[in-house]
């Protein structure tokens, strides 16, 4: 089958691999008919995340039609099924699995050894994302194994098109994760750094849970329009101070709550002089993780406000503000996405209109055009917003 394999820093391919098989009992193999190039698979693709070897296939957002299960499918997974599949691989019968906290699962990580020395304690497999999360092919390709999969799908509503469901595997319900962590009340202000896929997400589900004002930071003209039409007011951080627009927007008090959608690779920009002191001790390897968005919502967040972070960082960030974040008595929520606790209410709202995802495709592509369409999304060329994929 075709396949995008990540040979090295920059360079992922469509390579011919061999078909995945049934390896478990319950295992399933999908036909892939959809899948996405995430914002998180930038940065692979950029090596920062540890642990990616020559060969690995890349994609952890996608759908298909189930054709083939393993004997240890009970029947609630037949072939000729549409599934979503999380990005998160779950048993559904661990400690952490059992109390909905899907994405820490505690036995699908295959490296378990590895992300506990990592983590102090391990998180779930992941498809298509670093030894360090179990080193499991990804989607972008024909077909998928698909590890626990009677525990590791959402099926999909009867009638419901491949454009419209893909995201209830990841962006969306990382965004809506990010924005119920808020607790939003009526009155609040909620802010969006980053206005990528997963926080135009954050933004439609700001809207739908009732936020008084939703504020969008990012500097590319079409991604603050798409955040605009979806009921936020736009601050280009390239043109103007984000501290004095959010101070001006909120009477001085700051945003009540502040949503990270940037993570680790947040933008380096000589008007802000500590990010670019973060991307030099990067690239000695003195620092993971690019701190600048997090450091700026600490210090403009309104007292006793909530911090919410779905952007993806991953180890350490250097000059963190404790004592600002510790004074102002801030929460933080975080966490990678407990995909199967939206999914039902997702997709019913989907289904009722309340909510239609597919508004973030700007391109799609076959994927002999995916290791092109890595490099127009990473320099968001042509208004490039997010790249849906058909095998
Ligand atoms: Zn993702
Ligand atoms: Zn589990």
């Amino acid at each position: 089958m075709k396949a995008i394999v990540w040979h090295g820093k920059e360079d992922v391919r469509c390579d011919t691999v061999s078909d995945p098989e049934i390896e478990e009992p319950r295992d399933a193999i999908i036909k892939v008919t959809s899948c996405a190039i995430c914002g998180s698979d930038l940065h692979l693709f950029h090596n920062f995340i540890p642990a990616m070897m020559p060969g690995d296939i890349m994609g952890h957002e996608m759908m298909g039609e189930v054709v083939e299960v393993g004997s240890g499918i009970n029947g609630n997974l037949r072939k000729g099924d549409r599934i979503v599949v999380p990005f998160t691989i779950t048993c559904g019968e661990c400690h952490q699995c059992r109390r909905g906290n899907w994405s820490v699962c505690e036995r699908t990580n295959r490296k378990k050894e590895l992300a506990e020395k990592a983590f102090g304690h391990t998180t779930a497999g992941l498809f298509g994302y670093s030894h360090l999360t179990g080193g499991y092919p990804g989607g972008q390709a024909e077909y998928l194994r698909v590890p626990f999969a009677d525990s590791t799908h959402i099926k999909v509503p009867d009638g419901m098109p491949d454009d419209q469901a893909l995201f209830l595997g990841d962006i969306l319900p990382t965004g809506w994760q990010a924005a119920v962590q808020c607790d939003i009340e009526r009155t609040d202000t909620v802010a969006v750094w980053g206005c990528g896929p997963v926080g135009q997400m954050a933004i439609r589900s700001a809207v739908l849970l009732g936020a008084e004002q939703i504020i969008a930071i990012d500097r590319l003209p079409e991604r603050l329009s798409m955040a605009e039409a979806g009921g936020a007011v736009a601050i280009n951080f390239e043109t103007e101070s984000v501290i004095e627009r959010l101070n001006e927007l909120t009477d001085n008090r700051g945003p009540d709550k502040c949503i990270d959608a940037t993570g680790l690779e947040a933008h380096v920009s000589l008007t802000h002089p500590d990010s670019v002191y973060d991307r030099a001790k990067q690239m000695f390897m003195l620092a993971n993780d690019r701190a600048h968005v997090l450091r700026e919502m600490i210090y403009v967040c309104r007292p006793v406000g909530t911090i919410s972070i779905p952007g993806v960082y991953s180890g350490l960030a250097d000059k963190f503000p404790i004592g600002i974040a510790m004074n102002k008595g801030l929460s933080f929520r975080m966490g990678q996405t407990h995909v199967k606790r939206w999914a039902d209410d997702l997709s019913k709202r989907i289904e009722d209109g309340e909510i239609d995802p597919s508004f973030v495709i700007t391109h799609t592509v076959d994927l002999d055009a995916a290791p092109e369409m890595y490099k127009v999304f990473r320099d968001k060329r042509d208004s490039c917003i997010k790249v849906v994929v058909k095998p």
